[in-house]
Parts: C-alpha cells; structure tokens; sequence
C-alpha cells in the first residue's frame, strides 16, 4: 500500500490545483485516519485558497467538508472503530482541557485546530483528525450529500440551537447559497415561520422549494420596510456588507441579526434601535461535536440532505471555479477518483 497522501494542493495563493503527494507520518494518539469518499467545497475553502485571512499556507490542500470511512485509530481513540462512515469539517483537533473545552463548547476551544489551516485537507485520498472531532454518520443519511453538513450544515444549524429558537418565531435568512438553503431547510422543519430574503426573482421559486414560506425582495427598500418589526431571528449568511440598520429594523422587540458569514468589513450598526429594542447583533462559528451529532439526528428524523452537484475529485479545480462563479446549486460535493 502507498504510503503517501494522495491530494490535490496549490502552490501558492489563487494558483490552480495540481497533484500533490505528503507523508501522514505515524498516527498519534487518539488520530483517526479516514479514507475520504467524497468533500464538499465551502467558500472558505476559497478563502484560504487566496489566502483572504492571511493564515494559508501552500502548498495548500482544500477540503473541510469530508465524508468517509475509517481505515486506522491511533492509540486511546474512542467512539469509533475501523470500516465506520463519519464526517468531518472545519475544525479536526481541539485542546480538551480548556474550560470551553470542558464545558463542551469545544468549538469555542482557543486552539482549536482547523481542518485546512496549517494542515492538509480532505482533497484527497485520505485526511487525518483527533477523534473528538470525527462523527458517525447514520445510516439513514444519504453519504453522497452529507459532506456539506459538517461545515456549512452545523455552522447555521449551531445558532438555531444556541440562541434557543423556537418553533412559534418568525424567522429570517438573508443569502440562499450553501449556507442560506440549509438553514431554509432545518428552520422549516424545526417548526418556524420562514423568510427567505432574495435579491433575485430567480431565487425567489428555488427558496420556496427549499422550504420558505415566504420571500421578500431585499434590493426593494419598500419591501424591506414593510417587514419592520416582524421577525425574532434573522441569520445572515453572506460574507457581503448590507444596510444592517434596514435588518435591524425588521426585528421584533427582543431579536436577534445573526450573522454566520464572514463580512470583512466593520458592521455600520446604530446603537439606538439595540437599546430601545433590547435587540442584539451575535456570530458565531460551528458548532461542537454534541451539536453536529444532534444536527446529524435532526436530519435522519426530517429527511433533510443538502442539495448538491456532483464533480469527480480530479476535477476540482472546475469545481472551484463553478462555485466562485456563484453558478453552486447549492453546494458542491468532490466524490474522490484519485486513488
Ligand atoms: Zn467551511
Ligand atoms: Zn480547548
């Protein structure tokens, strides 16, 4: 058996991906290695592949997004057994004695360690993690489509969970891209009253299919303001600016603007509507290894699966740029043809 990595990695920033072999060395304690069926591609992927945050580095292997089977366990790893089909996402390892850690908001652990920062990534034949962060996948999920669960799926169905939204709240989702449709998705199912907010009248049929009850045109200003004071939660999902204060408006007393896309630039928030309102502006990143399992049941119960296209590994390069050309409908998955 080849020893080495099989990958596809760039060797710079914005630079095509070319193949790219790596020796894993020796499995450490509680390390899993997991053979990789198929990985989803996420904007951050992007990101990290123009090294948009400044923490890349090349040669850079994509991939945070895996689903597939596990081949080895390194000593002290439990839950999981070899031949068993898991996920994994963003983060691969994290400290486990932090108070965060403890508390089991590992996701909030301060060294948590990210699946593709200073480490290669599941655009490969196989991909490494500690045990804690590699989940079981039930049987009732369909394996070709999970893979985007475990980053873009828990990163919106973690605030859900987090901000204690409830099946009576009229709820919001700006952006329906790889983030935006899942979260249609599970607020549908977890009982809520829900608003896709589009910009296109193209996306304004695919929302509703999706699970929307209802869209609002978020390019027309009358729209916009005749949602005033209607929604308890709204969850962005773009990483672009908006006018935040016309989405604030449209709270309810005691709502909440969630945002779990990376805008870059600073939030332009006036503090008024906040204190009158009692309204809050949050974010926040995935969620721990409890929430993704809960996710995982949530969606075996429903019978919810991402949307996705299928693009051969070897192909991945086409992929990326189909999903940078905004073309994703709505998430693309890499089914491995490398080895
Ligand atoms: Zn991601
Ligand atoms: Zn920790």
């Amino acid at each position: 058996m080849n020893t080495k990595t099989l990958t596809l990695a760039a060797p710079g920033p914005k630079q095509p991906l070319q193949p790219f072999q790596y020796d894993p060395g020796a499995l450490g304690c509680g390390e899993v290695d997991i053979a990789v069926e198929s990985c989803g591609i996420c904007h951050s992927d992007l990101s990290m592949l123009d090294n948009d945050w400044g923490m890349t580095t090349y040669p850079f292997v994509p991939g945070h997004e895996v689903v597939g089977r596990v081949t080895a366990l390194g000593e002290h790893t439990k839950r999981l057994k070899v031949g068993d089909r898991v996920g994994l996402g963003w983060y691969s390892n994290s400290c486990g004695c932090c108070p965060q850690c403890l508390g089991g908001d590992q996701n909030l652990c301060p060294t948590a360690e990210g699946t593709i920062v200073g480490r290669h990534g599941g655009f490969a034949n196989r991909v490494r993690a500690h045990w804690r962060w590699v989940s079981p996948l039930p049987e009732e999920l369909d394996a070709s489509k999970a893979g985007p669960l475990f980053c873009g799926g828990i990163t919106v169905f973690n605030p859900i969970v987090q901000f204690g939204v409830r099946p009576t709240d009229r709820v919001a989702v700006i952006g329906i891209g790889g983030l935006g449709h899942l979260a249609l998705k599970f607020l549908r199912a977890w009982g809520c009253e829900v608003t896709a907010f589009t910009s296109s009248d193209a996306k304004r049929t695919e929302a509703l299919q999706l699970g929307a009850h209802r869209t609002l045109n978020s390019r027309n200003p009358q729209e916009l303001a005749g949602a005033a004071g209607s929604f308890d939660f709204i969850l962005n999902t773009t990483n672009v600016s908006l006018d935040w204060n016309q989405y604030i408006a449209a709270l309810k007393p005691r709502g909440r603007l969630h945002s779990v896309g990376a805008v870059l630039e600073p939030l332009a928030v006036s503090a008024f509507p906040l204190i009158v309102g009692q309204k809050s502006v949050s974010g926040s990143p995935l969620g721990s290894p409890a929430t993704v399992d809960t996710m995982l049941q949530f969606c075996a119960r429903h019978g919810i699966s991402p949307t996705t296209e299928t693009f051969p590994m070897s192909r991945a390069n086409d992929a990326l740029e189909h999903l940078r050309s905004g073309k994703a409908r709505y998430r693309v998955v890499l089914t491995n043809d490398l080895d």
